[in-house]
């Protein structure tokens, strides 16, 4: 028994999608009770109606859900009635409420909604404020109107990043600037009641200028249809009129207003944004005591004197717990400690940033779990990263520890100990200050770091396994979770096999010269093509002819109900901009995302070299293994909007050429500091290459069912990514992205992270 059988077989519909959505209807009069009938008819997931009135006798030649009967009672419940006759498959439910006045009521049902029609006709300051609820919360905003013989449907669909859509207010901003300024988004959803807001008193109302079945079910219609469009991919006109006086239909599309005061002050991230590039898995935290040391660009110095050397050299040797035969070891960068002076422009963290916290089993602050000592929290200014703030797990047989900085036995050390889960002061000090410099040094390239440094806290805690060695915490703005190796290449592969599912072995087998044909399988990028005797050269897969599929806009089994609209958007953009583009294919527009991204990991590594800067490459207490923090894990994937798809992160182990000090000699060592820069530009090339063994990580490909014919192809994609690594790392040219094709690569990098969540869970 399939209800939606007729639907399904319309082109480019989705019907699992549409039954992923959840709407609240405003309103259920003229407008909204067509509507609300054809988002059940559609098969809509859940309609939430809210409205405050009763059915009264002029409401029955247009207001279909209602009959004789219910003059008299509550429209909601009338309504839900009507819906239930009508009704598939949704779940419908009503609250029977003043929008105005329990204004904190629509808020609760609009957060828990994925699409707000506001029917409600209050009058231009209620629309202004349910927009910007709105564009808060990153759900589109529907509304629709009728004046006698005419019909207005509008359709504002959040964009990817706030502000790059135009909302409703941008292009109708009602006259008074105070009213509008007490409903902006960052205060909107805070407020219980907006009676304050004026009514309309000049529009003409329906009373004067009349309304039939025919204006209201004819803007019901156009407005569903609209709203569906956006969610399918479509590039949709914000505002449709239809008069049927004249037969005429009109729609354009508004432009975006920077001095809007609606989007100006749009979140920074919409929560659909923040699931996709910082994470979803989520985690408490409690306040617990401490200092915060705040970051300015002058608080912290290199003064690389003896004394700061010598402090530095301390760590070589392990710190002994007093009272005990243990002895715990501290990271031991090879350079002079960093000095930090409080700033005189003291200016304190963002709540709830200006207090210290650990992880915790339960807490009043949920963050975004990452990785083993660290958390992102989501404000609506931006994405936090926490760097040292508790090692909690709470997976099956660990022990869970609070205040959370346990004691770890090290294998390679007679009783040696590490103390995990926080920061120490001088990788704290490093990170920040690395941070800020790395920053600048790569602005040149139009490249920025992932992480930008706020301060630290330093702990003061009851239960400290060792009060003597302070412990921190480095707190930072970020832009991004998603690393290179363990999210965007692993979803970059699965889409390969996405794209191109019919592909043979002999269609990718004579991609590669001969040496790299190894009977069965394409010999791996990495011990074909990397640094060393023995090697072939890498292919570049921009030029290459594959027999092509279209981008299957149908997103793939299991994909979480929230993660089908990006997934069906970005293919459906892909798709246009294939027939569009006469030179772009699917292979050439994978090899530029893979190009890209290893030119950008190159320039960065090339630019630290140029500044003699080392990442984090040197030997402490273990003299086998050294430590590395050039590694493709290392650059997070960042949303769409900024100048570079990659950004660096982690440099509390970095240090610059001045202060560095040979662990073995304890003095200045250019020979060494030389020697260690080219051993972590070997290390680098090789992860880039799909060598795991400095990072940990698997290749997915390995690991999953794909066919010869996928992994030699995604070896070949690989060779790409080294090409564009060595361009970017030998400095000789500039892998661009022409501006037409850049938003297929967001679709591109944006589908990726789909699959890899897809593959996470
Ligand atoms: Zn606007």
């Amino acid at each position: 028994m399939d209800f939606f059988s007729r639907q399904r077989t319309v082109p480019d519909w989705h019907q699992p999608l549409i039954e992923a959505q959840s709407a609240l209807v405003l309103g259920v009069g003229g407008i909204g009770c067509t509507v609300a009938r054809e988002l059940c008819r559609l098969g809509v997931g859940e309609v939430v109606l809210v409205d405050n009135d009763v059915v009264s006798v002029s409401n029955l030649n247009r207001q279909v859900l209602y009959s004789g009967g219910d003059v008299g009672r509550r429209k909601v419940v009338a309504a839900i009635e009507a819906l239930d006759r009508d009704n598939l498959r949704t779940r419908v439910s009503g609250v029977d409420c003043d929008a105005v006045k329990e204004w904190g009521r629509v808020v609760r049902l609009a957060r828990n909604s994925t699409v707000v029609f506001n029917c409600i006709d209050y009058g231009e300051y209620f629309d202004t404020a349910v927009m910007s609820l709105c564009v808060c919360l990153g759900v589109p905003y529907i509304t629709a109107s009728s004046y006698g013989h005419t019909a207005i449907a509008e359709c504002y669909p959040p964009g990817d990043l706030p502000g790059s859509g135009p909302c409703w207010v941008c292009n109708n901003a009602p006259a008074k600037k105070d009213v509008i300024e007490a409903v902006t988004p960052d205060k909107v959803a805070q407020l219980e009641t907006v009676e304050f807001l004026p009514q309309d008193v000049y529009m003409p109302s329906n009373q004067e200028v009349g309304s039939s079945v025919l204006s209201c079910t004819l803007a019901a219609t156009l407005t569903v249809g609209a709203w569906l469009n956006a969610l399918h991919g479509y590039t949709t006109p914000h505002w449709t009129s239809c008069d049927f006086a004249m037969f005429q239909l009109f729609s354009y599309r508004s432009e975006s207003n920077n001095q809007c005061p609606i989007c100006q002050k749009a979140p920074r991230y919409a929560p659909l944004l923040v699931d996709i590039y910082f994470g979803t898995d989520l985690v408490a935290m409690t306040p617990v005591g401490g200092a915060v040391l705040p970051y300015s660009p002058t608080a912290i110095t290199n003064p690389a004197t003896q004394s700061h050397v010598e402090k530095a050299k301390c760590r070589l040797e392990s710190v002994y717990r007093d009272g005990d035969d243990k002895c715990v070891y501290l990271p031991a960068v090879p350079a002079a400690q960093l000095e930090y002076n409080q700033p005189a422009d003291n200016v304190p963290l963002p709540h709830p940033l200006s207090t210290p916290m650990v992880k915790t089993k339960d807490g009043p602050q949920l963050v975004i779990r990452s990785g083993g000592r660290s958390v992102i929290i989501p404000l609506y200014e931006g994405c936090f990263r926490l760097k040292g703030c508790g090692n909690y797990v709470d997976a099956e047989g660990m022990r869970y520890t609070h205040p959370g900085f346990p004691l770890i036995k090290i294998e390679t050390k007679d009783n040696g100990y590490e103390i995990r889960g926080c920061c120490f002061e001088h990788t704290g000090l490093n990170e920040q200050y690395m941070s800020q410099k790395v920053g600048e040094l790569l602005s040149e390239h139009g490249i920025i770091v992932g992480n930008k440094p706020m301060g630290l806290w330093r702990y003061e805690i009851t239960e400290d396994t060792i009060p003597t060695i302070p412990k921190l915490c480095g707190v930072f703005e970020t832009l991004g979770e998603r690393r290179v190796s363990s999210h965007l290449l692993p979803g970059l592969e699965a889409l390969v096999s996405q794209f191109f599912p019919s592909v043979t072995e002999g269609e990718v087998w004579c991609l590669f010269p001969p040496e790299r044909r190894g009977g069965e399988e394409i010999i791996p990028t990495w011990s074909a093509c990397c640094t060393g005797a023995n090697k072939s050269s890498p292919i570049d897969m921009g030029p290459v002819k594959l027999i092509e599929s279209e981008p299957s806009s149908s997103p793939p089994e299991g994909i979480p109900p929230s993660f089908m609209a990006p997934w069906i958007q970005g293919a459906f953009s892909l798709r246009q901009a294939l027939a569009r583009e006469d030179t772009l294919t699917l292979a050439s527009l994978l090899a530029l995302v893979y190009q890209r991204v290893g030119w950008e990991m190159g320039t960065v590594k090339r630019s630290l070299e140029n500044h003699r800067i080392n990442w984090g490459y040197f030997f402490d207490h273990n003299p086998f293994e050294p430590h590395c923090n050039a590694h493709p894990n290392n650059y997070i994937v960042l949303p769409p909007g900024q100048p570079s798809l990659l950004a660096p992160v982690d440099f509390d182990f970095s240090f610059e050429e001045g202060g560095f000090f040979s662990p073995y000699s304890g003095s200045t060592d250019k020979s060494l500091f030389d020697s260690w820069l080219g051993s972590e530009a070997v290390e680098m090339e090789r992860a880039v290459a799909g060598e795991t063994a400095n990072t940990g990580l698997q290749m997915t490909m390995t690991q999953n069912d794909m066919s010869a014919a996928h992994r030699g192809l995604c070896w070949g994609f690989r060779d790409t990514l080294l090409l564009g690594y060595r361009a970017g790392y030998g400095g000789e040219e500039t892998v661009t992205i022409p501006e037409n094709i850049r938003p297929c690569v967001d679709s591109v990098v944006k589908m990726a992270l789909l699959l890899t969540h897809l593959a996470n869970t």
